[in-house]
């Protein structure tokens, strides 16, 4: 893995470094070097200067340059993605496929730019009066390490289509991904300073380049807490911002619904990535007379997992991507157990090196145990019954997150109820499917402000122009 820090156009490896970490061994796989102030000073001062190149670049050009970036990035897709699982730990098949949907997600922004229309609106006979969209200018976009692809692209690919140049920081936990990535975009013909890619100690780089005055927005996927700090040093400058974070996603399963089916789905979403996915199935509501079969179902799902090192064929799960995750899960399934839940499954990292936890199944978990308040990002399954859909429905809103949220049911009806009565940014009926290109991803509460996917993934880097033009003569 060759790793460097991107700015204005130059690749810099000269500095100090942190070793990156393959979770599935515990092995240092690479050294990560740092920015320094003066690195990120000057990735600042390039990107305000790019921001005038690219936004002046006829759409047509630009939209070419973002393609043939796709291009490339399709063209290396097994190495890309075999330089993610190192890092990262998911299994090979499903980090090819995470860079191949985000070549698909840079192809639908870029072509989608091309519809930023504005509006003429009726006016005076001696005035035109109009509305028109422009890039915001430089952002500042910060992402984690449980989509090494996923996260970084959904910024570039919507900041670069809308016209805006970027200064962006990746994990420093999964850097290669990122660094294939930017590599794509500059072999494509983007200008230099258009990308500037930069890694560092988190939060003094994020507090450096959010008050930095070329930096107009601040875009940020990961924890609730770091996105109140971030949302907080951009609010006291008026900087807008767009902050993906986390959830704690409700599944109900109706009485009325196929039990097997339903596990065997919500099966499949809870052990994707390790369950380390914001959006992930981790608070299951099965109705009273459906409780037995989708236990048994989702337990046999949930033993059929082989976790294994991402690179080894017939890997199904790989490890959790840090230490910090195996810690939090043994705490959330001791807690639950003192709590009185009972564990059916798993429950204890692995014996062996690497950061492996296996698919977890509680149940009789009671609603304040921490499992059932605190985002698990990991394969912890509390499954319990409800005998009335309100309650259900309750539970699902009581906790001050609101980003995914999935319900069974067979009725029509039923079906509407749980649309209406969600409190989420993302509902998916009767399967547990992930984002999709030409649609919006997003939460309510605290779950984050601005959508990313779909018209809006583009919009949420444009800013509104009116402008009144009195004719002359
Ligand atoms: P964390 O809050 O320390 O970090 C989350 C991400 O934010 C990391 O990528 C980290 O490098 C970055 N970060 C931390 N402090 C920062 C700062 N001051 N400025 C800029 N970036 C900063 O948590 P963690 O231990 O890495 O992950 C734990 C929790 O984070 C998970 O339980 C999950 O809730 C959440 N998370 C959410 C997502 C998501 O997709 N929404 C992704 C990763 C983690």
């Amino acid at each position: 893995m060759d790793l460097a820090l991107h700015i204005d156009g130059e690749w810099i490896t000269d500095r100090d470094t942190l070793p990156v970490i393959n979770p599935a061994t515990e092995e240092v796989v690479a050294h990560l070097p740092l920015a320094t102030p003066a690195d990120l000073d000057r990735a600042v001062a390039a990107a305000a200067r790019a921001s005038h190149t690219w936004r002046g670049t006829p759409i047509a050009d630009r939209t070419r340059i973002l393609l043939k970036a796709a291009d490339l990035l399709v063209s290396r897709a097994d190495r890309v993605a075999r330089a993610m699982t190192l890092e990262q730990g998911k299994p090979l098949a499903e980090a090819r496929g995470e860079v191949l949907r985000v070549a698909g997600a840079l192809r639908w922004d870029a072509e989608d730019a091309r519809r930023a229309y504005g509006r003429i609106i009726p006016s005076a006979a001696d005035t035109v009066l109009s509305v028109r969209h422009e890039p915001v200018g430089p952002v500042a976009a910060f992402t984690p390490w449980n989509f090494p692809a996923g996260s970084p692209m959904r910024k570039l690919a919507g900041a670069l289509s809308a016209g805006c140049s970027i200064v962006i920081k990746a994990s420093e936990e999964t850097p290669g991904t990122a660094v294939e990535i930017v590599r794509c975009f500059a072999e494509a013909g983007l200008p230099a300073g258009a990308v500037n890619l930069v890694f560092g100690d988190p939060a003094s780089v994020s507090r450096q380049l959010i008050a930095a005055p070329q930096i107009r927005m601040v875009a940020f996927t990961g924890s609730i807490p770091v996105g109140k700090l971030l949302a907080g040093q951009a609010g006291n400058r008026m900087k807008p911002c767009l902050m993906e974070l986390g959830g704690h996603a409700p599944v109900i399963v109706c009485a009325d619904a196929d039990p097997v089916q339903a596990a065997r789905k919500a099966a499949a979403a809870k052990f994707a990535n390790a369950g380390q996915v914001c959006t992930s199935p981790s608070r299951f509501l099965v109705h009273e007379s459906l409780w037995a079969p989708f236990l048994a179902e989702f337990t046999a799902a949930a033993e059929r997992v082989v976790v294994g090192n991402g690179l080894a064929t017939g890997t199904t799960m790989g490890p959790l991507a840090n230490a910090r995750r195996l810690e939090a899960m043994t705490e959330l399934v001791d807690d639950a157990v003192e709590h009185g839940a009972k564990l059916v499954l798993g429950g204890e990292r692995l014996d062996r090196p690497g950061y492996f936890f296996p698919p977890t199944v509680l149940t009789d978990v009671p609603e304040h145990a921490r499992v059932m308040r605190e985002e698990p990002f990991g394969p912890i399954a509390p499954i319990v019954a409800f005998t009335d859909l309100d309650d259900a429905l309750r539970i699902a809103n009581s906790l001050p997150y609101g980003l995914a949220a999935y319900g069974f049911t067979r009725s029509s009806k039923t079906a509407e109820k749980l649309i209406t009565g969600f409190e989420a940014g993302i509902l998916s009926i009767n399967h547990c499917g992930g984002s999709v290109h030409e649609a919006p991803s997003g939460g309510v509460k605290q779950s984050g402000w601005g959508r990313e996917g779909g018209p809006e993934g583009v919009e949420a880097y444009l800013i509104t122009k009116r402008v009144s033009h009195l004719l002359a003569d």
